[in-house]
């Protein structure tokens, strides 16, 4: 599929152009759908508002982000996502979202460079997805530390 493809190349090019930020200043954003179905917490509103509780993924990467020190928004729709990546202080961006949404995502934040992790396919594409959070651990280490364990996120 082409936006694979496409998501494939942007990460290429962003790891070739190594770019270097501060904790602070690297942003993961994650889609709403990789909040578990049932989960009446709102965490589109506020990170913190997730329990941790095991149910799906996203707990995992605050987990991650608060031993690293990155910024995580769950976005509710492309829109938020943009805004939270334009922001002044995010200079680098991790992303999580099906190939689609990531494509449009990269475009619309250009020049910022954009490490793109694809969901895990599902058979309900916009409820309930996962992700390997290795991915997303190992595409922020690239950023923060320039380490490149061949893993292409
Ligand atoms: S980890 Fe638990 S509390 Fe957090 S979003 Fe997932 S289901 Fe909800
Ligand atoms: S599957 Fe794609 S379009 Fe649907 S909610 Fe998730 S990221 Fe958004």
């Amino acid at each position: 599929m082409i936006s694979r493809l496409l998501v494939a190349l942007n990460n290429r090019l962003t790891r070739w152009r190594r770019p270097r930020v501060a904790p602070a200043n690297l942003l993961v954003l994650l889609p709403r759908c990789l909040q578990e179905p049932s989960c009446e917490r709102n965490v589109g509103a506020d990170v913190a508002n997730c329990r941790r509780c095991g149910r799906c993924r996203c707990g995992d990467i605050l987990d991650l982000a608060d031993a690293v020190g990155f910024q995580v928004q769950i976005a509710t729709g492309g829109k938020q996502a943009v805004a939270a990546a334009r922001r002044q202080e995010v200079r680098a961006i991790v992303s999580v979202a099906c190939a689609t949404e990531l494509i449009m995502g990269i475009v619309m934040v250009f020049p910022k460079p954009v490490l793109a992790v694809l969901l895990n396919p599902t058979e309900t594409p916009c409820r309930g997805t996962g992700v390997d959070v290795e991915r997303v651990r190992e595409a922020t280490r690239f950023i923060l530390e320039g380490e490149d364990h061949g893993n292409q996120a």
